[in-house]
């Protein structure tokens, strides 16, 4: 077997060169003579890792100065919790917007915490699915935050367009698209992703929340995910993901290389056209997703035969593509195409499929 493309939604495949890179200082970082994850995050070198991965990141998406940048433990699920925690008082309620899987089970955890209106928005009813426009989704405007997510991990929904929600703090459960393509952090209070998509190894999580949103932290909320306390202690109110954080920083160094966040939004555009544009012109396989809402990180789609589901990823993995198989919610197939997959993995996958429906339609 030849190079390997991994498809997998998370973790997910990283850049080679920062593996390469990391693997070169495993043991000995910069002359230390100890890996970076044996060093205390409170010493003077670790410190500069995490303050360099910060200002990389800041510097990536254009950061405004008045947002904490927080590298947390508990992946996407603990701000399920963290979010309503810190940002829903007593007595308020939280609009959340449901699109898809991911969004749905951050509605649920969150009702564990205060009073929660779910609002659907995706209509798979009439034709392919669609979201509906954010002037029609009825929120609600004392809502304490509205919170949704961009792109649906599963279901392979991406909503480009940023809600209105009139000035009503806007939450975004980004784990899947960070950094893919260009954001405008301003429009949003918060955000979060769990690292192990576009950013790095699991057991990260990154938050970015406007600095006047801290400090009103439901009194049960657990130190370790109070983002007040977590900004104020720099992230290291305890012993914060090192290696990940500096894995993460090294794929901050690696993107920024690449010509950041802009030209790599350039090579996403155009693996995905050309993985859509072979479904769409292919009657062996298909989505249904309106080619607006189309996410351009995770590619779900079906073989019009599903008796051959089996042989296509048995072959898949035989060619060096992995981790092809859909969620056991959805079925199918889905390619996770993250910043890290090169175009030359789209281009392979495509000329496999087009291989496969060929021997097939004899
Ligand atoms: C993967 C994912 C999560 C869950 O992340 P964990 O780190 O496993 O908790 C949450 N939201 C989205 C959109 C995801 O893609």
């Amino acid at each position: 077997m030849s190079q390997v493309f991994n498809f997998c939604a998370g973790p997910a495949m990283l850049p080679q060169a920062v593996m390469k890179k990391a693997q070169a200082e495993f043991i000995n970082w910069q002359g230390t003579g100890s890996s970076v994850m044996e060093l205390s995050h409170r010493s003077k070198e670790f410190k500069a890792v995490a303050a360099k991965a910060e200002a990389d990141l800041r510097d990536l998406m254009s950061i405004p100065d008045n947002y904490s940048v927080l590298f947390c433990h508990g992946g996407g699920r603990g701000q399920f919790s963290a979010v309503p925690l810190n940002l829903l008082p007593e007595g308020k309620s939280a609009d959340y917007i449901i699109s898809g899987s991911w969004s749905k089970a951050a509605a649920v955890e969150a009702e564990r915490y205060g009073d929660i209106n779910r609002i659907n928005v995706v209509n798979d009813v009439d034709s392919d699915t669609y979201v509906l426009p954010s002037e029609e989704w009825g929120l609600n405007p004392d809502a304490a935050f509205v919170h949704y997510c961009p792109n649906e991990t599963v279901d392979g929904i991406e909503m480009f367009d940023i809600p209105q929600t009139n000035g009503v703090p806007l939450v975004a459960d980004m784990s899947s698209t960070i950094l893919s393509h260009e954001i405008d952090v301003e429009k949003f209070a918060l955000i979060y992703a769990g690292a192990q998509k576009n950013i790095g190894p699991s057991g990260l999580t990154i938050v970015i929340v406007r600095n006047d949103l801290l400090g009103n932290a439901q009194p049960t909320t657990p130190s370790i995910m109070n983002y007040q306390v977590l900004a104020k202690s720099d992230s290291m109110y305890n012993t914060p993901p090192t290696y990940a954080w500096y894995l993460a920083g090294l794929v901050f160094e690696w993107l920024k290389e690449a010509g950041g966040v802009k030209e790599i939004s350039k090579v996403n555009k155009q693996k995905a056209e050309l993985l859509y544009g072979y479904i769409d012109n292919s009657e062996f396989y298909q989505n249904h997703i309106e080619p607006k809402f189309r996410s351009l990180m995770n590619v779900p789609f079906w073989l019009t035969d599903e008796s051959l589901n089996a042989e296509f990823l048995e072959q898949a993995e035989a060619h060096g593509l992995m981790a092809l198989e859909g969620h056991r919610n959805v079925g199918g197939m889905r390619a996770s195409i993250y910043n890290a997959m090169p175009l030359l993995g789209i281009e392979t996958l495509v000329a496999f499929m087009k291989d496969f429906s060929a021997k097939h339609c004899q």
